[in-house]
């Protein structure tokens, strides 16, 4: 059994790094999708405002024609005013033209905020498209570095899962089945070491009688707490730790 579980540790130590590498691509993935979520609101962004553009620059034709009417009408009441008889006619047509002035005043100050409004829409669509194309120019060399990383981890998952499928053929099928239904349950360690006394896994107190079997070695041992399987801690002594296994890969 002692064999077994020195190549379920070394089997275990290739699955550890295997979803390490997994974990980065999955990274590399998830911030790619990230940027381009991103682009995509931000071309969103700038459509809807080339819409309200659009719809602000209809309204300032409309009130160019409105101020338009209202400035014929005014000099139409001016010409008539000097053609007037009565009095009374005269007071009418003055009180038209004050409406008429009134009214081509707040039409002209309308005009002018929409002035405004259009200037700094303008600006900000400016702004957003310049902002599109740095984004999109990001986007490209990080998806071209993105790419070469991903291949590179693709190579490195490849090669771990011929020496993967190397360990797994020299391990027992009943202790295989065990190391698989821990790892599908739970992710990370599936055999942990058992030191004085206790699991290394959980940090629980096994019973003094188990302890013993798992230096023994003879037998597979199962933790009553987090039911991961055991070994005696000094049998791997010399033996690269997951931890290690992994920055040996790194560096
Ligand atoms: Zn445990």
């Amino acid at each position: 059994m002692k064999e077994q579980l020195a190549l379920l540790r070394e089997l275990q130590n290739i699955d550890l790094e295997l979803d390490e590498i997994t974990n980065k691509k999955e990274d590399i993935v998830a911030r790619l999708k990230e940027n381009t979520g991103f682009l995509d609101k931000l071309v969103e962004d700038l459509n809807s405002q080339k819409e309200e553009l659009e719809e602000i620059r209809s309204l300032q034709l409309r009130k160019n024609d409105d101020l338009k009417e209202v400035k014929s009408q005014l000099s139409e009441r001016q010409k008539r005013l000097r053609e007037v008889g009565s009095a009374k006619e005269y007071n009418a047509v003055e009180k038209e033209i004050e409406s008429f002035k009134k009214s081509a005043e707040q039409t002209e100050e309308e005009l002018l905020h929409l002035l405004e409004v259009i200037e700094s829409t303008e600006e900000s669509i400016k702004e957003k498209e310049d902002k599109i194309v740095q984004l999109r120019e990001g986007i490209a060399s990080d998806e071209g570095e993105a790419e070469k990383r991903l291949a590179e981890l693709d190579s490195q998952i490849k090669a771990l899962e011929e020496r993967q499928e190397e360990a797994r053929g020299e391990v027992s099928k009943r202790v295989i089945h065990k190391y698989d239904f821990i790892r599908s349950r739970r992710p990370g360690l599936a055999i942990v070491a058992a030191k004085e006394g206790h699991c290394e896994g959980c940090f629980m107190a096994l019973p003094p009688q188990q302890f013993i079997e798992i230096q023994r070695g003879q037998s597979l041992e199962i933790c009553p707490s987090c039911n991961r399987i055991l070994y005696f801690w000094e049998d791997a002594i010399g033996e690269a730790s997951p931890s290690e296994a992994l920055k040996a890969e790194e560096a």
